[in-house]
């Protein structure tokens, strides 16, 4: 029981890679808040879920991740009832298919918003606490596409860019203070978010739904297999643990070899 008296904050936790992540720590013995969005018996039935199956404690956070005083209530409840929040998972994330001529401007704010700077005002609020235990874990889920582009992603490969840069300078600024810093970078994950870019896809392209699955998507990846969230969590995991004390600063790519391309 790796994470046992340790408490984990998993941003964008009611559903795909957050939710897989959250099990996955709690597995172990963290007590997990868990957060995002949607509808209310869903997540109490994961929150519920959490904590009769791992024998943790598990609560929920409603904050909006494109609102920074939510973000700090998140993380100041979190270390009211824990004592604090040693394992800071910034996973939350959006994404919105369309050529950047005709994309919309409040889209790529909301994308740059819950992406990129949610992470940043979490860090922020979380890294006091981690530096007074001189101990703490911060993974960003970012993905393949911190490391590549595609078209007609514009806020969201800037957005995930962005991430990776914010991930190493972390990693840098509290190297000697037993904190980490790392970014995990999923291929395609079969979830909700990429479910629902399909039918964009489709129009972007012209192309049908399993020309997208297969010819878009599955294309990227060597593979031609979706990575699961377990994997994903699987990863988070290790750099949860106190093996992964070294690994500090690193944009990890699960993606079934897209990215060595
Ligand atoms: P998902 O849609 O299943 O989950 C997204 C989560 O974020 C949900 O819990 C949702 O409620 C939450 N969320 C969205 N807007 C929010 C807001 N304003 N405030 C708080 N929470 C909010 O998607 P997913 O595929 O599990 O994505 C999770 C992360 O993994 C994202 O950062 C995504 O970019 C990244 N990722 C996903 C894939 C993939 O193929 N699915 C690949 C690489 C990276």
């Amino acid at each position: 029981m790796e994470f046992t008296n340790k408490t984990a904050v998993v941003t964008g936790s009611t559903s795909g890679i957050g939710l897989a992540i959250a099990r996955e720590l709690a597995s172990k013995g963290a007590n997990v808040v868990i957060n995002g969005l949607g509808d209310a018996g869903e997540i109490e039935a994961a929150r519920a879920g959490i904590a009769k199956d791992f024998g943790v404690q598990c609560t929920y956070s409603d904050a909006n991740m494109m609102v920074p005083e939510q973000i700090r209530k998140m993380i100041g409840d979190a270390v009211a009832k824990f004592g604090s929040v040693d394992i800071l998972v910034n996973n939350a994330g959006i994404q919105h298919v369309c050529p950047i001529d005709e994309f919309p401007e409040d889209k790529f704010d909301a994308i740059i918003a819950i992406n990129l700077v949610s992470a940043f005002h979490a860090t922020k609020a979380a890294l006091p606490g981690m530096k007074a235990k001189h101990w703490g874990r911060i993974i960003n889920v970012a993905s393949a596409h911190a490391l590549v582009a595609s078209p007609y992603k514009s806020a969201y490969v800037a957005a995930k860019h962005g991430i990776a840069g914010l991930t190493k300078t972390i990693a840098l600024e509290v190297a000697e203070q037993g904190i980490t810093a790392n970014a995990i970078c999923p291929g395609y994950v079969w979830t909700p978010l990429v479910q629902k870019q399909i039918p964009d896809t489709m129009k972007s392209r012209h192309l049908t739904e399993e020309q997208v699955i297969n010819d878009v998507l599955l294309a990227a990846q060597p593979t031609k297999k979706f990575v699961t969230m377990e994997e994903v969590a699987a990863m988070a995991s290790y750099l949860a643990s106190n093996a992964a004390a070294p690994v500090t600063g690193t944009v990890i790519p699960i993606d079934g070899g897209w990215t060595a391309h």
